[in-house]
């Protein structure tokens, strides 16, 4: 199974190698070069910062973010399971781990790494403006936000279902919306879909899902309906609050990036695929939104 880290060591071996036969199809490396077999006081982070940004092809993002040793995501703050900040301020779930791990393969240290939140209206907009690299964030992939943006992935496939007070009784699917007020966040599909298809439901749109908590406690609203994965970490949080039905849409989660950067989204997807064969899919699954729910098989990633 060749993995990134297997390919980098190989291709930095194969550079030397083509170095000292006049092979390769590069201009002419530095003449210190030669010199490097000898010594034996390389600095590891030197070295595989070197490693990585030699097997990026020269100006892609990847290469730019490699030789820069940092990277800006975008990530959700507030939900529990996929990114929630912890007491220290550094977020954690499974899309912070998703992101770990492709910093990683650019040869970024964890502390290369600026989290900057994201929430659901604002995303499309942070990766137009350039203040993040890339959303790594509950993120649906749809046509619309095609239209400003591209994705790589999917990498997990989520669906909307609804949470409600563990004692009401009157909601258990979508067909109990109907005359009754349901939390949801501005500029989500799960929003989109309410007010589309369940035109007898009040919609009552909040910034974050953690702001629908309180309405939905003190019966400002009858639900909160979103995906299911965000809503499962909000009842594993809560005992007073339960999911309801099966899950009614399809939402499957994509990598936000610049709308163009092809070279990136294929990066990203070549990446994606590895981390499925090699393990640490499962594994950042696993250490994450593993604790509450069943590991799933990962989707196919689409080249589109
Ligand atoms: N996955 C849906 C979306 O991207 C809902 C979750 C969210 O708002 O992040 O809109």
């Amino acid at each position: 199974m060749r993995t990134r880290r297997g390919l980098v060591a190989v291709m930095a071996v194969t550079a030397l190698t083509l170095t000292a036969c006049g092979g390769g199809d590069a201009e002419e490396p530095a003449e210190g070069d030669t010199d490097t077999g000898g010594t034996s006081e390389e600095s590891p982070a030197e070295g595989g910062d070197d490693a990585a940004a030699g097997e990026l092809p020269e100006g892609s993002t990847m290469a730019e973010l490699s030789e820069a040793g940092s990277i800006t995501i975008g990530t959700k703050f507030d939900q529990p399971l996929f990114g929630l900040v912890g007491p220290d301020g550094v977020p954690e779930g499974f899309d912070v781990e998703i992101g770990k791990l492709l910093a990683e393969r650019l040869g970024i240290e964890e502390d290369g790494i600026e989290w900057v939140e994201t929430i659901s209206a604002n995303r499309e907009a942070f990766i137009e403006n350039g203040q993040v690299d890339l959303v790594i964030a509950t993120y649906t992939i749809n046509d619309d936000r095609k239209e400003r943006i591209d994705f790589a992935g999917p990498y997990y496939e989520a669906g909307q279902s609804i949470l409600t007070l563990a004692d009401n009784e009157d909601i258990q699917g979508p067909d109990d919306l109907a005359g009754k007020r349901v939390c949801t966040v501005s500029g989500s599909t799960p929003e989109a879909n309410l007010l589309e298809n369940f035109p007898d439901t009040e919609v009552v749109p909040f910034g974050a899902y953690n702001e629908c908590l309180e309405p939905l406690r003190n019966g400002q609203v009858d639900a909160v309906s979103t995906d299911n994965v965000i809503l499962a970490g909000f009842a594993a949080e809560n005992d007073d609050l339960e999911v309801r039905g099966e899950p009614f849409t399809k939402e499957p989660y994509g990598i936000g990036l610049a709308k163009g950067d092809d070279e990136l989204r294929t990066w990203i997807n070549d990446q994606l695929e590895e981390m499925y064969e090699d393990g640490s899919w499962t594994e950042a699954w696993e250490s994450t939104a593993g604790a509450v729910l069943p590991t799933p098989e990962p989707p196919a990633v689409d080249r589109y």
